[in-house]
């Protein structure tokens, strides 16, 4: 950075300085007379940020690039610094020129003195630093949203909505876990939709994918929010009934088995129903089974199903 002069030699006006709006010119001017006026040429890093003072863009850009990835850029008229002044800690966040630029220094002193006599120069940078803590709270929302969004994302099945896999490999250990410690109770419905590659050969596999995000709604819909669904395979979902007994879980099961066979999925065709069944296996935990064996006994009673002739449940 290289010294080219004051502020008072200059051709600048306060005026023209966010910081000195609506500011009584002339004490501000003479305040500021003795300030340095630097250059900084494009690409250039301004080196010495650890002294806590402010720093205004009187011509050119500077670019301040935080380390969570937020970019911000100071353009003429506009400051950076005021923070680290106020709270008398180093600025760290490399600011570099993105223009070959000119630079009013004002040191930390001056700028306490400014407030102190100056109203004007308070309110104004109360106004500026209130802006930025808008400013940084709305991108912070963002971020959260976002978060929340991509979370979803990895949680939920693309087609269905339905909770994916992987949500069920966290998950499951977990609900078995408590189920073994507080001895409540806690059942599967392993469920598998019937002939559905007959569905597709038929109807297409467009036509599948749309019966299928139709027979997670069914499902979905048709449980207390207390429970889980989970799109477990290809036409393959299970639910999880956490504080239900087996005898329950089997009424569920039957509630499910028969809301699918009466969906109506091809709404303008008038097909007569069913346009599709499911096959159900009921399993529930007991004393010391692991996740594992609760998965194959559902996976066995669903199997018991399909033999029995399929749109049924079995346990
Ligand atoms: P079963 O009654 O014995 O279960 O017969 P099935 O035809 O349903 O059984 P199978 O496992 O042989 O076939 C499953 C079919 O489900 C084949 C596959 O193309 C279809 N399928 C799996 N996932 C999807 C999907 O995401 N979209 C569509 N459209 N079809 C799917
Ligand atoms: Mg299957
Ligand atoms: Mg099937």
């Amino acid at each position: 950075m290289e010294h080219i002069g004051t502020f008072g030699a200059s051709a600048y006006n306060v005026r023209d300085l966010q910081l000195f709006r609506d500011v009584d010119e002339e004490p501000l001017a003479a305040a500021l007379a003795q300030c340095a006026l630097c250059r900084l040429e494009k690409g250039k890093r301004l080196e010495d940020t650890y002294r806590a003072r402010l720093y205004i863009v009187l011509r050119g850009a500077l670019e301040e690039a935080a380390s969570d990835g937020t970019v911000s850029k100071i353009l003429p008229g506009e400051s950076v610094g005021e923070q680290s002044v106020l709270d008398e800690t180093t600025n760290l966040t490399p600011i570099s020129a993105l223009e070959d630029s000119e630079l009013l220094l004002i040191e930390a002193d001056l700028v306490w003195q400014l407030i102190d006599e100056s109203n004007g120069v308070a309110r104004n940078l109360l106004r500026l630093l209130s802006f930025r803590i808008r400013a940084a709270s709305a991108m912070l929302r963002r971020r959260q949203k976002l978060g929340e969004f991509y979370r979803q994302l990895s949680m939920n099945d693309g087609l269905t909505g339905l909770y994916n896999r992987a949500w069920l490999n966290d998950m499951l250990p977990k609900m078995v876990a408590t189920a073994q410690r507080t001895g409540g109770p806690l059942s599967l419905l392993m469920i598998d939709l019937d002939h559905f590659k007959r569905f597709n050969d038929s109807h297409g596999h467009l036509a599948g994918d749309d019966a299928l995000r139709a027979a997670a709604g069914v499902i979905n819909a048709a449980l207390r929010p207390s429970d889980f669904a989970v799109r477990y395979g290809g036409e393959e979902m299970l639910v999880i009934l956490p504080e239900t007994s087996g005898k329950l879980a089997t009424m569920v099961a039957e509630r499910l088995c028969t809301r699918l066979r009466q969906a109506v999925i091809f709404v303008d065709m008038r097909l007569p129903l069913p346009h599709l069944t499911g096959s159900f296996g009921v399993a529930t935990l007991g004393a010391a089974m692991s996740e594992l064996e609760l998965l194959n006994n559902a996976d066995a009673a669903l199997y018991r199903a399909k033999q029995a002739g399929r749109d049924r449940i079995s346990l």
